[in-house]
């Protein structure tokens, strides 16, 4: 796939490392080699996820000769966290939609991400009941900023629209690239799936070159066939804005739903499991609402067997680790091990 005639800003100067966890690997204990890709380490404020497709987002921003970027998220979101930390580097003004899924989570003291939209110097903040229609609350902002005489750009939620998930397709192509030099080889791959840019990106880029290598998407907010049909349709979407012609196979697309537990951003045992093992034997920090989850998911998948012994997991770590300091209690309980 030719990303190279899509404008981007160049934020991803260099490959994100790929590492082995062979304390991780070891403690958990299942017979697996778990790889972790970095993408917590990509630039932009606290690194994560959304850097790769704000690459692409921010440029058709500018493209459009926007002056203001609008975006939405829940109230500790590493997406609207990242949106703005590009939107000062490039000198926009940023506003924040946030929508709060847990009835009465949004503190304007909390720390974490929360904390960080004030220090970067977020323009406003419009705080939305949960299951509000998010792209039309951005609409009537945008339309005021308008009659401001300002130029707003609204970029979706996660930015997982296809512009953002070229991103993802970007990344699966930086991998690959990674295997070939280090000559390194995987059974399997582990994403988080969310607003689902990540996941059909990332599906869509190893897809297209014939990298048939299984990606398990863990999901941490809908149900399943209702996250597999977005990841589908977004990885449709992309695929017709680069414009290749590919059957995309609708069971490569899969999406578990079993390790959400009580509902999106709330914690459950097995996430303050996973974050507390990979950071107490590897230094790595997860974070408590994605790749937490996420990675309690692989955990549970590779203890039950459904990785074959011997075989060698990759897990992509997406970022978000400065919403660990949004959950202080949660962790103060601890994990003891089993
Ligand atoms: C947004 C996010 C995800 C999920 O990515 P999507 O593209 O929204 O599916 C995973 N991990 C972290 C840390 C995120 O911020």
């Amino acid at each position: 796939m030719n990303l190279s005639r899509f404008p981007r800003r160049g934020y991803v100067k260099e490959a994100t490392p790929v590492e082995f966890l062979p304390a991780f690997s070891k403690a958990l204990g299942a017979g697996v080699d778990i790889w972790i890709k970095r993408d917590d380490l990509l630039p932009g404020t606290s690194g994560g996820n959304k850097t790769r497709k704000l690459d692409f987002s921010i440029a058709d921003a500018l493209a459009c000769g926007a002056d203001t970027i609008i975006t939405c998220g829940a109230v500790q979101s590493n997406h609207c966290r990242l949106t703005l930390s590009w939107a000062v580097k490039e000198g926009l003004d940023c506003h924040l939609v946030l929508e709060e899924r847990v009835p009465g989570s949004y503190r304007p003291e909390a720390s974490g991400n929360n904390f960080l939209y004030q220090l970067l110097g977020v323009k406003s903040i419009a705080v939305v009941p949960g299951g509000s229609p998010m792209m039309q609350e951005m609409e009537k902002l945008a339309d005021s900023l308008r009659q401001q005489g300002r130029k707003p750009y609204i970029v979706p939620g996660g930015a997982s629209n296809a512009v953002g998930a070229l991103g993802y397709v970007q990344c699966a192509q930086e991998l690959m690239q990674q295997m070939f030099e280090q000559n390194l080889s995987f059974d399997h791959m582990v994403v988080p799936s969310g607003s689902a840019g990540t996941h059909a990106g990332f599906l869509l880029g190893m897809l297209s070159c014939h990298m048939d290598i299984p990606v398990t998407g863990i999901g941490v907010n809908r149900k399943k066939p209702v996250q597999e049909e977005a990841v589908y349709t977004l990885m449709r979407e992309t695929a017709a804005l680069v414009g290749v012609d590919m059957d995309i196979p609708r069971s490569a697309v899969v999406a578990y739903d079993d390790y959400v537990g009580p509902g999106y951003s709330l914690p459950t045992d097995a996430m303050v499991e996973a974050v507390t093992l990979l950071a107490r034997t590897e230094g790595i920090l997860l974070d408590p609402v994605y790749s937490g989850k996420a990675m309690s998911g692989l955990m549970d998948l590779a203890r039950k067997g459904h990785f074959e012994k011997g075989s060698r997991v990759l897990f992509l770590h997406t970022g978000g680790s400065p919403a660990l300091y949004a959950y202080l209690e949660t962790f103060r309980g601890g994990w003891e091990g089993k």
